[in-house]
């Protein structure tokens, strides 16, 4: 038995211990103890233990042979493994000195580890020797991990680059991250006790209130997107999450709130929102100059959109429609400005805004800094101007943006500029082109329309006075040549008509003579007159379908369509000797289809065998015509509401149709 001197505090922690003779605890006395505990003897051999101890270290040990503690393994909190002289037990025996509370970590047999505090402290028997020691262990392993936990939370919360903060239900800041501080400036020092206010701008301050609100009714702010101020009163844009903080019984203490610098996304957004708008202005701008042929619509929108684009206080652009240049007092502005205000600028014969003085350069100033009109409120600071020149290097237009502010227009505002001036001229070249096209088909219409009057003239007088010679005593072969003129007369005759028909047409002066129309009347005089016909080639076939074929039509424009179509179908069918014409009624319109078996028209043809001129290449292209039969038909059909198309493929024959509305 060692016979060291027992110290203050192993007296007073071992005074509840009942020492038998033998010098081992009483067993049954600390059974009783929530908190596990044991004793040993100077050599470190177990001398009892209580049944918390057993639980603790999940072991049975036997007595008088395990040494200094129960557990299957201790280690140190650095994990390292303890030999039995390192154990706090033996430490303290040893040593007779007790200690306060080492943090080691017990291992069962199945590997499982425990945190544990021990307070080992030496006993002394009534003589004051060291008889052993008593050991109480406290389990502090949910301690630990719960401080594990917190660690690692708060490192978490510090490492964050959003603003953590938490605050009172009265809105008094109790923690505040690394976050909070890069985002507002503030160090935790400067902020901690200070009311939540100094972060919100004063027009928001029941905004504040609003969210306590829901705090208080244990409600979550969530995304929730708003302005705070930062220490040297800049506003931000942040996006912030509250959620309610309660304790430990659920009530509600406070608020934890995150929140996030998003005043960068709110810029990308809003450059996106702008470069979108811009698009948009751009792409609207492309299809006004590649689809419009008036000059003055283009000018126009290009002068709103850029003006748009640019942020333009005005925008003018110079052109003269007649003389297609710069030089004249032709403008286009937007609607911004004073228009009066503009041209005025334009008399000041400045540098600036006068289409004679710009050059075919490009200017872009920030601060131009001149009153100009002050009538008129014209100052300009910023000053872009963009000549429009066509392709051979001539001054079209010019165009000028101002603004009263400086630094206004950027070098991308200056590339726009440049990039919608070039396709403006293009789209000022093929409005010129498109002038001069309309202006010569507009010459072609009316000589059609005077010739073929001209012409008409001395027609009529040859047929009569040719008439007149058939009628005075002629011979045989005489007759026969007159006939022949007379015949030849009748087909330039109708030629000049369609001429004469086309200019009608094309200058708006088709007129109708509307009556009811019997079309089955009218396709049987039509075919009877064919049938006497001394040069006839095919055999014209009429189907009727039941029912009525009236309609409300011009006769004479009707019939021309009928004889039109007929003579088409006799005409491009050379080989053959069958035409086929059949009236339907469907209740809603009368059709007639003329089906002929002849060379037919393929698919890409029959897109355009209405329009003006237009003659099918190929066989039919070695058959006289003029090509306009069919696009008289179909205006004089038209202009009676109907619909006139065509059925075909090439070498199968073609079956024309046309369809008016039935008379109620
Ligand atoms: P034209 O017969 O005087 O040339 P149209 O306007 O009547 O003029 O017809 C236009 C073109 O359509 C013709 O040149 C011909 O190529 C084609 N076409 C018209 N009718 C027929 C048809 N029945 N069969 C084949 N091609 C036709």
């Amino acid at each position: 038995m060692n016979k060291l001197k027992r110290n203050t505090i192993s007296e007073s922690k071992v005074s509840a211990v009942k020492i038998n003779s033998n010098g081992v605890t009483d067993y049954s006395l600390f059974n009783q103890l929530p908190s596990a505990v044991y004793c040993c003897d100077t050599e470190g051999n177990l001398t009892s233990f209580n049944s918390a101890a057993i639980k603790l270290w999940d072991n049975v040990p036997e007595v008088q042979t395990s040494k200094w503690c129960g557990s299957f393994k201790v280690y140190n909190v650095d994990g390292v493994l303890l030999q039995e002289l390192a154990l706090p037990m033996a430490k303290c025996v040893k040593s007779a000195k007790a200690i306060d509370g080492e943090e080691v970590i017990i291992e069962n047999r199945s590997g499982e580890q425990k945190f544990v505090k021990v307070y080992p402290s030496p006993i002394f028997n009534e003589q004051g020797l060291l008889t052993g020691g008593i050991c109480t262990l406290i389990e502090v392993t949910d301690q630990k991990k719960h401080d594990a936990k917190q660690a690692m939370l708060a490192s978490i919360i510090e490492s964050s680059n959003d603003a953590i903060i938490s605050k009172t239900l009265q809105g008094v800041i109790t923690s505040w991250n690394a976050g909070a501080q890069r985002i507002f400036g503030y160090t935790e020092a400067e902020v901690l006790g200070k009311r939540i206010e100094i972060l919100i701008p004063p027009d928001r301050f029941n905004e504040e209130k609003q969210i306590l609100a829901q705090l208080r009714k244990g409600n979550k702010v969530k995304h929730f997107e708003t302005v705070r101020l930062t220490k040297d009163g800049k506003e931000i844009q942040i996006s912030l999450t509250i959620s309610p903080m309660k304790d430990k019984n659920g009530k509600i203490i406070g608020a934890s709130k995150i929140a996030r610098d998003i005043t960068q996304q709110k810029k990308v957004e809003q450059d996106l929102i702008y470069h979108y708008g811009q698009l948009e202005i751009l792409n609207a701008i492309g299809k006004v100059i590649s689809e419009k042929l008036n000059v003055t619509e283009i000018l126009q929108h290009v002068v709103d959109a850029l003006t748009k684009i640019t942020g333009a206080e005005f925008g003018i652009c110079y052109y003269d429609t007649l003389t297609n240049c710069a030089e004249s007092e032709v403008i286009f502005a937007n609607t911004n400005c004073h228009v009066d205000g503009l041209k005025a600028l334009t008399k000041a014969n400045t540098a600036y805004f006068n289409p004679k003085h710009i050059k075919k350069s490009i200017i872009r100033l920030d601060n131009l800094n001149k009153d100009f009109n002050p009538e008129y409120g014209i100052s300009v600071s910023s000053y872009l101007a963009v000549p429009i020149v066509s392709k051979s290097d001539k001054l079209l237009g010019s165009l000028f943006f101002g603004h009263n502010e400086v630094a206004k227009f950027t070098a991308a505002h200056e590339a726009i500029a440049i990039n919608i001036a070039s396709q403006t001229s293009v789209a000022l070249d093929n409005a010129t082109l498109f002038e001069e096209v309309k202006s010569l088909s507009l010459k072609k219409d009316q000589f059609i329309a005077r010739a073929s009057h001209e012409i008409k003239t001395p027609l009529t007088s040859i047929h009569g006075y040719l008439q007149l010679l058939g009628k005075e005593f002629v011979d045989g072969r005489s007759k026969l040549f007159l006939n022949k003129a007379l015949n030849q007369l009748d087909k330039l005759n109708s030629l000049i008509a369609a001429l004469f028909d086309l200019s009608k047409i094309t200058s708006g002066k088709l007129t109708l003579d509307l009556k009811e129309v019997d079309l089955s009347v009218l396709i049987n005089e039509i075919i009877d007159n064919y049938e006497v016909d001394a040069n006839k080639t095919h055999q014209l076939i009429l189907i009727k379908n039941l029912g009525s074929f009236v309609v409300k039509a011009d006769k004479q424009r009707i019939e021309q369509v009928v004889l039109n179509l007929l003579n088409n179908a006799i005409k491009y069918s050379p080989n053959e000797n069958k035409v086929i014409v059949e009236l339907e009624n469907n209740n809603t319109e009368i059709l007639v289809h003329i089906q002929d078996y002849g060379m037919g028209i393929s698919a890409e043809q029959q897109q355009q065998i209405f329009a003006q001129f237009y003659r099918a290449d190929g066989v039919s292209a070695n058959i006289s015509g003029l090509g306009v039969g069919l696009h008289i038909s179909k205006e004089i059909i038209e202009c009676h509401n109907g619909r006139i198309w065509v059925n075909s493929e090439l070498g199968e024959g073609a079956r024309f149709s046309f369809a008016l509305p039935v008379v109620n």
